[in-house]
């Protein structure tokens, strides 16, 4: 049944060089010579070296960002437009490398880089092609005749974008396809313990003829060269994906030139299963929710509500499922469960756990790191857990689930929207009207319906409360990677 995905020889050929920063269309080494190891998570082992770019590396890439914006801001956009498909079909002709390298460096099982990462990516990237000649302006019916008022919508400038390691490519095709849409350029840095595929797309980028300078690639560490992209009194706006605390810094640093700043952070997101809905479907559901990519989801559902009467049903359905899930490295086709991404957030994931178990939560399956070599554990469930235990409040980012019990409809509503996140929140149920009065009242920026996960380029995503602001993707996207300007003119 499961088989070992032999490394392609494109990819060993990666691996075997040095990886260096994407600056103005020239690949250099980092102006301090530092590098970093990134490593696979499976193993423990090092991929390869990485230039580790800091803040005079930051100051080049702006330079050259700055310098090529004018240009790509005027090109005609179905010449922008042809060449994000040009850059589209690279992607695509280069799937399965793309696939294996976000396997080596963050873990993931093949199936869900190959079939879901890598072509929710290329869909994104064709999607914000065809927006580069849908931007449109307005015009306003001002009371005088004496004028003729419009709009225009224009690129900010240059855009840097800040991507964390749970979803690399996507977290950079969600940034890139805006932003080199809408004419502006571009500063990726991406996250320290996944930098290989955002070096791959910088180099399909200059393949496809995406002019010098529009997408850079500065790979480094979020204190160093993350830091001084967020400062930069020249970068005109930061699009940033990660934690919240990181989250609160980026808003400090960015005061400086008054950049824009958007902001996709933690979650801790609810599923609600009422005893009306399909139990096993829910049940099923409830179990991907919360160990897709080993738990190390932003959407994540880790706290369950589940209703008195499927109670026991439920919880004995995902007792059963979870510790049948199969752990391994991902370039085996078996795997349905990686590691987690490396042993700090393993070791912080078993601190969770430890605390759970200290505040008397009750272990129905899991809990323990797997021996030997890699940063595995068991997927976990914890039940009768109290609302305000440390795992039912914060983000663990790893594959545990809290269960909750709920008598009615109001008191599941007010438990669930009881958190300082909103990013997303998961019904189930056959009632039309609740299900719809749910998605109304529950705090979150995406409800899903008797489903969970889903994501398409057109639907708006993003958080309410601590879990950030402004949205990616859809047509609202494109408003937060432009300026609307109004034109007065006297006739
Ligand atoms: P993180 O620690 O916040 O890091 C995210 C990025 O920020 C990394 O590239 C990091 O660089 C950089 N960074 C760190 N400190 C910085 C600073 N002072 N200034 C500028 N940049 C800095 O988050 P993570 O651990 O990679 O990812 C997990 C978090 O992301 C979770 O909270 C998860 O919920 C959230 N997330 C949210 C979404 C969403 O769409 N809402 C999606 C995915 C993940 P280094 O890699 O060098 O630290
Ligand atoms: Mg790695």
């Amino acid at each position: 049944m499961s088989e070992l995905i032999p490394i392609h020889p494109e990819v060993q050929a990666f691996l075997n060089r040095e990886q260096k920063l994407l600056i103005g269309g020239q690949w250099v080494a980092a102006a301090s010579g530092a590098t970093f190891d990134t490593l696979n998570p499976a193993t423990g082992q090092p991929l390869t070296r990485v230039a580790a770019g800091d803040q005079a590396d930051i100051d080049r890439a702006v330079r050259a960002a700055r310098a090529a914006f004018p240009a790509w801001a005027a090109i005609m956009p179905a010449q922008r437009e042809r060449l994000l498909h040009k850059f589209a079909d690279l992607m695509e002709a280069h799937k399965s490398e793309l696939a294996q390298l976000e396997v080596l460096d963050n873990g993931k099982p093949w199936g869900s880089a190959y079939n879901v990462e890598v072509n929710v990516a290329i869909g994104q990237m064709r999607y914000y092609a065809g927006w580069c000649t849908k931007l449109t302006g307005e015009t306003y019916p001002v009371s005088s005749p004496d004028f003729h008022v419009y709009s225009i919508r224009q690129p900010l400038g240059v855009c840097g974008a800040i991507t964390p390691w749970n979803y690399s490519l996507v977290m950079a095709t969600q940034k890139i396809g805006p932003a080199l849409a809408a004419g502006n350029t571009l500063i990726l840095k991406p996250a320290e313990q996944t930098p290989l595929t955002a070096i791959r797309l910088g180099e399909l980028a200059l393949e496809a003829g995406i002019p010098e300078g529009v997408f850079n690639v500065v790979t480094g560490f979020g204190e160093t060269a993350g830091a001084a992209l967020t400062a930069h009194p020249d970068v005109d706006k930061i699009a940033f994906t990660g934690s919240t605390e990181v989250g609160r810094r980026i808003i400090g640093a960015s005061a400086g030139n008054l950049k824009h700043v958007s902001l996709e952070l933690g979650g801790k997101s609810p599923l609600i299963i009422f005893d009306d809905a399909d139990i096993p479907a829910a049940a099923n559901a409830a179990l991907w929710a919360i160990f897709a990519n080993s738990g190390q989801n932003c959407v994540a559902g880790s706290r369950l509500y589940v209703q008195d009467r499927v109670y026991d049903a439920v919880q004995d359905a995902l007792a059963s499922a979870a510790p049948a899930l199969k752990i391994g490295q991902g370039l085996d086709t078996g795997t349905q469960l990686g590691p987690l991404i490396s042993q700090t957030q393993l070791d912080r994931v078993m601190h969770y756990v430890d605390a759970g178990v200290r505040d008397g939560a009750a272990l129905i399956t899991g809990g323990a790191k797997l021996d030997g070599a890699g940063y595995f554990m068991q997927p976990t469930i914890f039940g009768n857990v109290a609302d305000d235990a440390l795992i039912a409040a914060e983000e663990i980012f790893g594959p545990v689930l809290t269960v909750f019990r709920f008598n009615d409809e109001s008191e599941a509503v007010a438990r669930a929207n009881s958190s300082k996140f909103g990013l997303a929140a998961g019904v189930w149920t056959r009632d039309l009207s609740r299900a719809h009065r749910l998605a109304r009242t529950l705090n979150a920026g995406v409800v899903w319906v008797n489903t969970y996960d889903w994501f398409d380029p057109s639907v708006p995503f993003g958080g309410v409360g601590q879990s950030g602001y402004g949205r990616e993707l859809g047509r609202q996207v494109m408003e937060m990677y432009t300026e609307l300007k109004s034109v007065w003119v006297k006739l």
